[in-house]
């Protein structure tokens, strides 16, 4: 096997798990192998296609992927075509032909392809040894990604019962993993999980509060390192790097709109290190492999958990330690929902809210970013024991904290009452609306500004409030309505408390405070 890495593909060693993996498809078995994007999943249908007689089918939903795929694969010498709504039906007819000759060892094919009857007439005469399913989570309505022309795979399963099957993908939920295995009918499989911990990459998410500020500060510190800087819109990418620019920082933008040769300018500029910083929107980063940038930051918010540890996940590919740095405010997720809403495919947008709706639960944690990350993806490695609650990464800022007591007494009865006056109808950001006193077109038209309750907290800024309904939560003076707006209501000990105006001390970070502060002096 050494052998084969080293010639057709040119490595020395395996990555984690790559060898246990070929082994159990040298043996025939079934597997459910879930490891992050770049973590090496080709390599391990690909390398056993090479010793198994037959030919390897690969199931995959992403055309430009295949095409990259099988180009490399042909540039290393192996027999590889690809069949998909790309090719002319002759051009298809030739690889059809070329496979029924035995004279290819791996063939991707599009997932539509296996609904056409003739398609899978021609599919059962083959002499198939292998059959590899790419981005299985697309087979489970469960997943983020759900392609109706996956489950046909079910059948391929079904009519080739003796082939064993491979499934890969990036990321799994409990839930999409017993989907996978159901759906594909996978025999006893082995599961591969490899760790997506990054422990080199250190996670923080700030209070989006004069973040040019707070960015220069950042670039100062990390003078002269590679940065990367993720914007919304191709207008922020021109004007913040700009911006970066009349600082003394050498930074330059990106985006899909840039002519080809400017954009390829920036991207090789950054890559030689002649530009410190490129200032970007989501279109930058594919296919970029710089091992030492050192810090990831998004001035607005992923579009999902997954974009966000893809993107911060080009930090510190070296493994010397980096930092990843979310600026996060209230108004970006209201911003965003203005867009979602736009969607008009009714899946689509619910898909863009439950995501979104993620990645703001991410940017609210009080507990470990990293370990959330993890579990998000199906990575229970960091459980070992230590509940959730209270396990410390040392890596991310709600475990690089320094914790301290407050009297949380005062806020706590004004939360709780505003609650309460506005009829337990409303969730944390709109509760803290009121407390603070906001002008928003919504709390006049309900005549909230007309409430005792109304503006009468100034030493405790939005997102403060925000956090402490969560405190609250946890401490089950509050709970979630059930329905699909989390508002909250007050639970009965909420409702003790109020009456009883006993003292509450609740914890918080120490950098909490300095941020109160800015907000009650802004
Ligand atoms: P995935 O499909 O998991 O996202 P890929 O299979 O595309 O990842 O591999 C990611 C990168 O890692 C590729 O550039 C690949 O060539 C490289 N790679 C894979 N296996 C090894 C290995 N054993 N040693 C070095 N590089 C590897
Ligand atoms: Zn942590």
């Amino acid at each position: 096997m050494k052998e084969l890495l080293k010639r057709y593909f040119g490595y020395d060693t395996f990555r984690p798990l790559q060898e246990e993996i070929i082994g159990s498809v040298m043996q025939k078995r079934d597997a459910l192998v879930i490891m992050p994007t770049g973590g090496g999943k080709s390599l391990c249908y690909q390398l056993p296609a090479l010793r198994l007689d037959g030919i390897t089918l690969v199931v995959s939903p992403l055309i430009s992927l295949m095409k990259d795929q099988v180009d490399a694969l042909k540039a290393n010498g192996i027999a590889a075509e690809l069949v998909n709504s790309t090719l002319t039906y002759a051009e298809i007819m030739r690889v059809q032909e070329r496979a029924q000759r035995g004279d290819l060892k791996i063939l991707y094919l599009a997932p539509e392809r296996l609904a056409l009857p003739d398609f899978r007439g021609f599919l059962k005469a083959l002499d198939v040894s292998l059959v590899a399913v790419d981005e299985a989570h697309c087979i489970s309505e469960w997943g983020h990604d759900f392609r109706p022309d996956y489950r046909t795979l079910g059948d391929l399963r079904r009519s080739m019962p003796a082939v064993p099957f491979i499934a890969l993908t990036a990321t799994a939920t409990e839930r999409v993993r017993h989907d996978i295995v159901s759906q594909l009918g996978l025999k006893e499989p082995q599961q591969f999980i490899a760790s997506f911990d990054r422990p080199n990459l250190r996670y923080e998410v700030r209070p989006k509060q004069r973040a040019f500020e707070q960015l220069v500060q950042l670039l100062r510190a990390r003078k002269g390192e590679s940065a990367i800087i993720y914007c919304f819109s191709r207008k922020d990418t021109e004007e913040l790097a700009d911006r970066l620019r009349d600082e003394g920082f050498k930074a330059l933008p990106y985006h899909a709109g840039m002519d080809g040769e400017t954009r390829g300018r920036n991207q090789e500029g950054f890559i030689r290190d002649e530009t410190d910083i490129i200032v970007a929107t989501i279109a930058f980063g594919m296919g970029i492999d710089k091992p030492d940038v050192r810090l990831v930051v998004h001035q607005e918010l992923p579009k999902s958990l997954e974009a966000y540890y893809q993107q911060t996940g080009r930090a510190g590919r070296d493994g010397l330690p980096s930092d990843c740095v979310l600026f996060y405010s209230y108004g970006d997720k209201i911003k965003q929902d203005f867009f979602i809403n736009q969607i008009n495919d009714e899946a689509e947008r619910q898909s863009a809210q439950a995501k979104l709706a993620q990645v703001i639960e991410f940017c609210e944690l009080r507990r470990c970013r990293r370990k959330y990350l993890l579990e998000y993806f199906g990575d229970d490695s960091l459980a070992s024991g230590a509940d959730a609650g209270s396990y410390n990464c040392g890596g991310c800022d709600v475990c690089l904290a320094e914790l301290e007591d407050f009297d949380a007494t005062v806020i706590s009865q004004k939360i709780l009452s505003a609650v309460v006056r506005t009829g337990e109808r409303f969730g944390a950001g709109y509760i803290a609306q009121v407390l603070r006193g906001s002008k928003v077109e919504r709390v006049l038209r309900l005549g909230h500004d007309k409430l005792s309750v109304y503006g009468i907290v100034d030493d405790f800024a939005d997102g403060d409030i925000r956090e402490i309904c969560g405190m609250l939560l946890d401490k089950g003076l509050l709970h979630k309505n059930s329905g699909e707006y989390a508002t909250l209501g007050v639970t009965a000990e909420g409702r003790d408390f109020l009456r009883s105006r006993e003292q509450l001390i609740l914890t918080r970070p120490k950098k909490f405070e300095q941020e109160s502060e800015s907000a009650s002096s802004s």
